[in-house]
């Protein structure tokens, strides 16, 4: 039922691009505010997290104990210490490491709350149980937290009001409060709710468990191809989503995309994204090395590209997921003139069949670029995907296969 109410929130949904106009006004930050015209996110969010995780429940391991000694927790009123106790004994249970997740048993949802009719959900920071901090950004920190009457874990991020208007930075914020909080796709990061008091805002997202996509890039240098195929497919089943609600997301990298706790793709960071029904956009943003030559060199027609910009930037991905750089890295005037020839080299230990993909998303002309469609049926995706699963660790042959 609440399915069906979000699916018919989006057939209605508008998302305007504050330099078409925004709906919210730069000197009223308290329309930032709750966001009470989505009264059934967090039972949808609760519902959600329930249905992903049948028999078990995630906590980690060290949260409890960062339950107890969080700074960040005298933002909030104390838990009963029965309850801490509870959940350290529970998550000292299950602990296998300090830093990773571990599976413990489930504690009961209160199907009171959950089957409650729909009312409208006022978030404000009491409401949450503050944990370790989960990383820094350009305006704020984001922390796990755990709405206190459901248990429900998430990552709160705060933004500072100040450090945003300073950097003319609220239509960005506005883009991605917007348009995250309309989208449901499990590669996708969810959005559950926002609110704000006097210096902050803070959104509630759904908690990436394994982090940021790049850090595992860089520990790992590059990506057995099995990894790299498995990504792609998701990264690419995101984007189909995406475009079918004509959102163009514009800054697809490694940066931009978070791990869940079993090791899928979460694309996050939609403040460059846009909602373009046109499907026709002409702001130029991004980041150098994924943007593409239409939105360097504005070959298009009257200086506009469209949703194919996120087809170069797939290419790119796939790129450095398997050689460990992007394809075009370079001083910053190089960088421009090798992408607006396309000039690249792939190294020798990228499989035939990597390398036609690639070739086939890095095209100059945007219409010739592989439609997403083809992507998830490219041999190289098929070769290392299980259909329907597109998560788990390959069959022995194929990890063999791997680099
Ligand atoms: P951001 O301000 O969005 O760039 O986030 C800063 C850092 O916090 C990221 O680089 C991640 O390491 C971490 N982070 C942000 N959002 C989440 C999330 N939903 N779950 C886990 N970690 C996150």
């Amino acid at each position: 039922m609440a399915t069906r109410t979000l699916e018919a929130r989006f057939e209605h949904m508008s998302v305007n691009d504050p330099s078409d106009g925004s709906r919210f006004q730069k000197s009223k930050p308290s329309q930032l505010a709750h966001s009470t015209s989505r009264p059934n996110l967090f039972k949808v969010a609760l519902q959600s997290q329930k249905s992903n995780t049948v028999t078990a429940t995630v906590t980690l391991p060290s949260q409890a104990a960062q339950w107890k000694g969080s700074t960040a927790q005298a933002n909030a009123p104390p838990t009963s210490p029965s309850k801490r106790e509870k959940l350290a004994a529970a998550a000292a249970a299950a602990a296998r490491s300090s830093d990773e997740l571990a599976v413990v048993e489930q504690r009961p949802q209160p199907p009171s709350y959950v089957d409650q009719p729909l009312t409208p959900k006022q978030f404000h920071l009491g409401m949450f149980e503050i944990g370790r901090p989960l990383g820094k950004g350009k305006f704020g920190r984001v922390y796990l937290a755990r709405e206190r009457s459901t248990g429900f874990v998430c990552a709160l991020k705060t933004l500072y009001k100040a450090e945003l208007q300073s950097c003319r930075a609220e239509g960005q914020v506005r883009r991605e409060v917007e348009i995250q909080s309309n989208l449901r796709h499990p590669n996708i990061l969810k959005l559950y709710g926002h609110f704000h008091d006097s210096k902050r805002i803070f959104l509630i997202l759904e908690f990436a468990g394994k982090g940021e996509l790049y850090k595992h890039l860089r520990r790992e240098n590059r990506f057995p191809e099995w990894k790299a195929a498995q990504y792609i497919a998701q990264c690419a089943a995101a984007l189909r989503y995406l475009h079918r609600k004509h959102v163009i997301h514009r800054d697809i990298k490694p940066e931009n995309i978070l791990l869940g706790i079993h090791g899928e793709i979460k694309i996050a960071d939609f403040g460059w994204s846009v909602h373009a029904p046109s499907r026709r956009r002409q702001t130029l943003c991004g980041t150098l090395d994924y943007l593409p030559p239409e939105m360097i060199v504005r070959t298009g027609k009257d200086g506009s590209y469209n949703e194919k910009v996120d087809l170069w930037s797939l290419g790119v991905l796939t790129y450095e997921f398997l050689v460990g750089e992007a394809p075009f890295e370079d001083t910053k005037a190089m960088t421009e003139r090798r992408i607006a020839r396309a000039d690249m080299t792939i190294p020798s230990f990228v499989s035939p069949e990597a390398r036609d993909l690639i070739k086939r998303l890095l095209v100059l002309d945007p219409e010739k670029r592989l439609p997403l469609e083809d992507v998830e049926q490219h041999p190289w995706i098929l070769k290392h995907c299980v259909k329907g699963s597109r998560t788990g660790k390959p069959e022995q042959k194929s990890r063999r296969d791997g680099n």
